[in-house]
């Protein structure tokens, strides 16, 4: 029925789901038999750490990904334990251009078959595009935008051919405007919601679903990594990283194209359309400055960072 849909003629031949570069069916067709497997990129903290859990909770089989082994294998030993699902820790660097397709060597020679993939791993620069480490930045737009895609590409027509699938792709509420002191960052969430909507049109009626994660501010290594702790955007209003992980399970398992995580972020997201964009860029830069000066928002700050620290 996907393929119907993208190709109205009806003229080309079948996909021919065993192409070298795609999962195929075949490689471990299990219809509705359960149980199923779920792939986290970045599980090895934060936001993917909880989905990690959270999946583990509803006795999803896992496979996770990141380039911190240690953390990934304690997570794995301890979700094997509570819950007896098979957990395959991967470590991989998704900044190289080569690792979704080593990923899926690594899938294929496991016999393993994904359902449910969440493209989480992700992170931030802070500071002006001109001062950052030009190799930093290319791994960022590779991690957050190649990546994704990629890895995306690679898995969906599988579970198109099988006639249901999964897919979480964690933007940001970055991905709606402009973000002077992170541009490359709100740039490469842009376009992750931009594709991930338009992959859920494009999905309609072939069992597979896209749901684009957007959260504001969050509890985990983001901030400190970034350079950000000390900004305004993470000195109030910090979400909890398994709050928002259940934010974007349960908008998954509803087949919602996109969920923005919390209240106030939402209320956020309705004014930007009616804010010109040079505007919110202004607004943006002054949301990402460090804060100085401040013994309350210090407080703040320091509390913050210190719960984040406790999720890491
Ligand atoms: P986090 O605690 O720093 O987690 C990021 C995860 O991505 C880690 O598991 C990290 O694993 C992985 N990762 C980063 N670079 C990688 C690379 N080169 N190769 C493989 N894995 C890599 O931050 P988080 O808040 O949970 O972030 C999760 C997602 O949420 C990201 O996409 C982020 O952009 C998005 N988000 C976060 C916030 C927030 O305020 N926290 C807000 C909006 C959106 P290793 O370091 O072990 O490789």
């Amino acid at each position: 029925m996907w393929f119907r849909a993208h190709n109205p003629l009806e003229l080309l031949p079948a996909p021919r789901w065993r192409h070298a570069h795609e999962q195929s069916p075949a490689d471990g067709d299990s219809a509705s038999s359960s149980p199923r497997t779920a792939l986290v990129t970045g599980a090895s903290s934060g936001i993917g750490r909880e989905l990690a859990k959270i999946l583990a909770d509803h006795r999803y089989n896992l496979v996770l990904v990141a380039r911190d082994r240690d953390q990934l294998l304690t997570v794995a030993a301890e979700l094997e334990s509570r819950h007896g699902i098979t957990v395959t820790a991967i470590s991989k660097d998704l900044s190289s251009a080569e690792a979704p397709e080593e990923l899926l060597g690594e899938l294929r020679q496991r016999s393993i078959v994904i359902d449910v993939l969440v493209n989480n791993a992700g992170f931030a620069l802070g500071g002006e595009f001109g001062s950052a480490d030009v190799s930093r930045t290319i791994s960022l737009l590779h991690v957050n935008v190649v990546c994704l895609t990629h890895l995306t590409r690679l898995l969906m027509p599988g579970m198109v051919a099988r006639k249901r699938g999964q897919i979480l792709n964690v933007a940001s509420i970055a991905g709606f405007y402009p973000g002077p002191l992170t541009a490359c960052y709100n740039a490469s969430k842009a376009f992750v919601v931009s594709f991930s909507l338009a992959l859920a049109n494009e999905l309609k009626g072939t069992g597979v679903t896209t749901t684009c994660l957007c959260p504001g501010p969050t509890h985990s290594r983001f901030a400190e990594r970034a350079g950000l702790s000390r900004s305004k955007a993470f000195s109030e209003n910090v979400m909890e990283s398994r709050v928002v992980a259940e934010i974007g399970f349960s908008a998954m398992m509803a087949g919602k194209p996109m969920a923005i995580a919390g209240l106030r972020n939402k209320l956020r997201m309705l004014t930007i359309p009616l804010v010109p964009a040079r505007i919110l860029a202004h607004f943006s830069r002054r949301y990402h400055e460090v804060r100085r000066g401040n013994a309350r928002a210090d407080a703040r700050i320091q509390k913050n960072a210190q719960r984040s620290k406790a999720q890491t």
